[in-house]
């Protein structure tokens, strides 16, 4: 490792290594800092399937087209048109191009996972999960020539004028060091496993929330370029958040502690009472809400209450349910107020309309007369033993982020574009997301801006 190089990456999951792999392909020295130790390198990337990227026609593992104004309206419907219109067309044009590219890194695809996902026609999965295919990228980078340096934690930035000169870096055997760059790409992820800041706008309710992926992203790097005079983009208390089982660990639990299920039963709060249409819209449309709304709810606890007929209609999790054979035994077991439980589960049964269940359709299986309603795949809890999983709210990652341009160039608070700065992935995925989420967006985030950032840095240092 010299201590000046052409680019260098902060990060180590997918946005890193695309900015990475872009910029050396361009003909620039690289370094990558990963502040995670070697074995959990990749942040929150180790944790993915799949991604969103528009295309023309089905593909070997695609099912059918995806077109760029498809995915700009279902952009458009899931922010409530929260999103840089210019930056989010340009990634959703630049999404193409991406299905071929990321395989020429070596990455590879697999056809969709089943259950209650319906992404076979828009998402391509990689082959072998988020693991395989950021490893796949280390061996590319590092087969091209990029230095990676991993347990290297940055810890200041040096920056004069909207303009980066040097990192400080800190090292647990090696102590610390200043490494110097033309270019830098800030690929670092957002704050959300940083409880004390996620506290600032959620009050104590954040003791209770889990962090689905990596707690190295702390939002350190995010924090020094607004404390730095960078433009900040989005809302503090925005980001993706899914309903994940309570007994999940802290931090890094990933996506086997997800729950898939809410659609094929009823959700209460502590006080056994519904309190969101379960069936508002298809799943990948609607799971990302569910943090938020328990978050929301008292102690930030809800549970998923359903009955033995669904339970192979959905993506099995790490944990089984808790069962009993009555309402009120389980609702003893999940330490509820028996009553209220049956009470909650016979008013939802007796508002059941006839219908024909299909959970890929909004179908018409729906309540009358109960508040809320459920609005589609409503069927009758009946069928003993009855089964419920705790869930708490599981943060993903936060949308506040650094303001870039096209070029993926971070912006000043004065509106100048930085000489030498880019951004990409969650640290910067409040431009596209100003709130909400569509499955598989995250990676394409990082992926589109990544290989842009990479190239205008490379560009940069090269001129
Ligand atoms: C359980 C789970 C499942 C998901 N599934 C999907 C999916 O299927 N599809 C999808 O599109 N999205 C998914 N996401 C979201 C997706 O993981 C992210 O959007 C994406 O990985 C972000 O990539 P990134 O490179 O910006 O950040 P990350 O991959 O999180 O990388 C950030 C890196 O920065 C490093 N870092 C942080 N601070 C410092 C510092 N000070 N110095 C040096 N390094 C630092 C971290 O160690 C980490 O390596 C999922 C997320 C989770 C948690």
């Amino acid at each position: 490792m010299s201590s000046k190089y052409d680019v260098l990456v902060i990060g180590g999951g997918n946005a890193a290594l695309c900015a990475a792999i872009a910029a050396r392909r361009g003909g620039a020295s690289v370094l990558v800092l990963e502040g995670a130790p070697k074995f959990y390198r990749g942040g929150n990337t180790r944790h993915t399937r799949n991604m969103r990227c528009a295309h023309d026609a089905a593909t070997e593992i695609l099912t059918g087209p995806y077109t760029e104004e498809e995915f700009w309206e279902d952009l458009l419907r899931v922010t409530g048109g929260q999103t840089d219109e210019v930056l989010a067309r340009h990634m959703i044009r630049e999404s193409k191009d991406i299905l071929n590219w990321i395989v020429e890194q070596g990455v590879r695809w697999q056809p969709s996972l089943g259950g209650t996902l319906s992404l076979g026609r828009t998402n391509s999965f990689f082959l072998g999960g988020g693991r395989a295919m950021l490893n796949a990228l280390y061996l590319t980078a590092e087969r091209l020539g990029v230095d990676v340096e991993y347990d290297a934690e940055v810890i200041d930035l040096v920056i004069k004028d909207g303009m980066f000169l040097a990192a400080r870096l800190k090292r647990p055997i090696k102590g610390e060091t200043e490494i110097r760059a033309t270019s830098l790409v800030a690929a670092a992820g957002g704050f959300e496993a940083n409880i004390e800041w996620l506290k600032q706008y959620w009050g104590d309710a954040a003791d209770n929330f889990l962090i689905r992926g990596t707690p190295y992203n702390r939002g350190s790097i995010l924090k020094m370029l607004l404390d730095k005079g960078v433009q900040e983009v989005g809302d503090p208390t925005q980001c993706h958040a899914v309903a994940i089982d309570a007994r999940a660990p802290k931090f890094d639990g990933g996506i086997i502690t997800r729950h898939d299920s809410v659609v094929f039963g009823i959700v209460v709060n502590k006080h056994a009472q519904r309190f969101y249409d379960e069936g508002e819209d298809i799943w990948p449309k609607r799971y990302a809400i569910w943090g938020r709304l328990v978050a929301a709810q008292p102690d930030q606890i809800a549970y998923i209450i359903f009955d033995s007929t669904v339970v192979t209609s959905f993506m099995p999790t790490l944990f089984p349910p808790i069962a009993g054979q009555t309402v009120a035994e389980l609702a003893g077991k999940l330490e509820l107020d028996p009553a209220a439980l049956e009470k909650t589960v016979t008013e939802f049964n007796a508002a059941v309309r006839p219908g024909t269940f299909d959970h890929t359709i909004l179908d018409d299986c729906r309540t009358e007369g109960i508040t809320p309603p459920k609005t589609h795949w409503a069927r009758r809890i009946e069928t003993p033993p009855y089964l419920a999983y705790p869930v708490r709210p599981g943060i993903t990652f936060t949308y506040l982020g650094t303001r870039v341009t096209r070029e993926a160039r971070m912006l000043m608070a004065d509106g100048k574009p930085s000489a030498n700065m880019f951004a990409a992935g969650e640290i910067m995925a409040g431009n596209v997301l100003g709130k909400g989420y569509a499955a598989g967006m995250g990676m394409t985030i990082g992926s589109v801006f990544g290989r842009i950032a990479g190239r205008e840095a490379a560009r940069h240092a090269k001129n």
